[in-house]
């Protein structure tokens, strides 16, 4: 099978004789070819959404929501379809493909419920007969550029709340998993979005990211993705005085208190650091332990890994599946070995499994450093993968200054029963998420989902705030006294 775009309500194939087979982690099997689109292909669906945008924009918002409920319903009856390509083509664990479908959802009905709220403000004028609000308005054609390890959330995140406000969109997915993208245009084919409205371009980020970018009729960059990705997208967005939006790497920390409940905290780091194979941007990739609990944890660490079964995530009693493809299963090694060449002390793991049944797939052990410097490598750059590195700390204050050390700013947590801890740490951790008592993942999706620092550029995904991503503000004041009246000048 090989992926068609979607471009103006309709299925074509690419016009590029470059493809790449998409391939299914866990065993390598092909699933698939996606086409390396051209930028003519980019041009032709930027002018299908502009050629959309203004009639879609005149469609009351109300009714433009009614098509996400469909998109929500659809999504809904094709839950388990979507979460097992899903695992096929991401390698995440069924149970967590069906909770990312379930975002995804469950964005559509929050979305479409912005349709009858896209609160704007009324507010007093300075001047008698004179009335002053302000109102959203759509932008017009926006790029949306996504990453492979929440293929169909992240989609949502960004597209839905697009439509609500009357822009069209032009989705480049990643080439690591288009399937998601091609079943989620078959839903947005379905419910009969008008033509040209959503459209999807298979390809690589050189050439269908980086001309989207550049066409002066695409007005907003939404990307997610990493860091190196996300700066040269700014770069370009920059240069073209675009408005972009990145959401990007993450360092993220659970704090362990010597107060804290050590087995509770044991669950939410193992969920947290092994869920996605460590590959979701929010996974915990430090623990900040106090020295007084912290033998304890590891001890109660190395136990519950020991519990943890590796494999094919279409096995339901799979808790850890593969990493996305073989340059990261490298990636992690390479880290591991700078982990071990720094002075870091292995506590379990640190292995490629390659004999069978993992021979065929990408697979990492879940791995423990423990005696980790706060200024070793393994401590401050993304791994991306299931490695974790333990540091110890003496005090709340130390754990938050270590916490807020690395470049990133996405999420944290803490686990404490001390109120006075709690309150004192939600308002000093430096990330644009704080969990209290539970691991660093798990988002819900009416709240503002990013980062602070080198994680984000201060826009947000999700909740109210993605409206302002897509949106232009517009203040209108109606003058109704019949009398040229001055602002700050006729005010006596
Ligand atoms: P990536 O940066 O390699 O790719 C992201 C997207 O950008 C892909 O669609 C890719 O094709 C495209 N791209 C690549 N080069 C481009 C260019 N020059 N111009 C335009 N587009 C280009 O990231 P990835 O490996 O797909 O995803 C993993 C990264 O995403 C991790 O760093 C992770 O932390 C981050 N992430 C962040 C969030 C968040 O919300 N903060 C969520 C998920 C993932």
């Amino acid at each position: 099978m090989e992926l068609k775009n979607f471009i103006g309500g309709k299925w074509i194939e690419s016009e590029s004789l470059q493809k790449v087979p998409v391939i299914n982690p866990a065993n390598g099997e092909s699933l698939g070819d996606v086409p390396l689109s051209t930028k003519n292909e980019v041009e032709l669906a930027v002018s299908a959404a502009k050629a959309a945008q203004k009639k879609w924009a005149l469609i009351p918002a109300p009714k433009r929501a009614e098509y996400l409920y469909e998109i929500g319903f659809k999504l809904k009856e094709k839950k388990e379809h979507f979460a097992q390509i899903l695992t096929k083509e991401m390698g995440k664990v069924i149970e967590e493909a069906r909770g990312e479908v379930q975002e995804g959802i469950d964005m559509a009905f929050y979305m479409a419920g912005e349709g009858r709220r896209l609160f704007g403000e009324t507010t007093p004028s300075e001047l008698a007969d004179k009335f002053a609000m302000s109102v959203r308005s759509p932008i017009g054609v926006v790029g949306l550029i996504t990453p492979w390890n929440f293929p169909i959330a992240i989609a949502t995140w960004k597209s839905f709340p697009a439509l609500v406000a009357g822009n069209t969109f032009v989705w480049k997915p990643s080439i690591e998993t288009p399937m998601m993208a091609y079943e989620l245009g078959k839903i947005f084919e379905e419910v009969g979005l008008p033509d040209g409205v959503a459209n999807i371009v298979f390809g690589a980020g050189t050439e269908v990211g980086t001309a989207l970018i550049e066409h002066p009729d695409v007005k907003v960059i939404s990307f997610t993705g990493s860091n190196a990705t996300g700066s040269k997208v700014a770069e370009l967005g920059g240069k073209h005085l675009k408005k972009v939006s990145l959401e990007m790497g993450g360092k993220n920390a659970v704090i362990v208190m010597d107060d804290a409940d050590l087995k509770l905290a044991t669950e939410a780091i193992i969920w947290s650091a092994f869920g996605t194979a460590g590959q979701r941007c929010t996974a915990c990739s430090r623990v900040i332990v106090h020295k007084d609990v912290k033998n304890e944890l590891e001890e109660m660490l190395v136990e519950a890994i020991g519990q943890l079964t590796i494999g094919d995530g279409l096995d339901p009693t799979v808790k850890v599946g593969p990493v996305i493809n073989k340059s990261a299963l490298e990636k992690i090694h390479h880290y591991v070995q700078i982990g071990k060449e720094e002075g870091a002390k292995l506590l379990v793991g640190g292995n490629k499994l390659s004999t069978p049944p993992f021979d065929k797939g990408y697979y990492f052990e879940p791995t423990v450093f423990t005696d980790v410097k706060n200024e070793m490598t393994i401590a401050q750059e993304e791994i991306f993968g299931p490695v974790v590195s333990i540091i110890e700390v003496n005090s709340l204050e130390e754990a938050v200054e270590v916490n807020n050390s690395v470049k990133f700013g996405l999420s944290s947590s803490i686990f404490s029963q001390d109120v006075n801890k709690i309150f004192k740490a939600q308002r000093d951790l430096d990330t644009g998420i704080v969990y209290i008592n539970a691991g660093t993942t798990g988002a819900e999706i009416h709240l503002p989902f990013g980062g602070t620092k080198g994680t984000g550029n201060g826009h947000r995904d999700s909740g109210q705030a993605a409206l302002d991503v897509y949106t232009e503000w517009k203040s209108i004041y109606v003058d109704y006294s019949g009398k040229l009246q001055r602002a700050q000048i006729d005010t006596e």
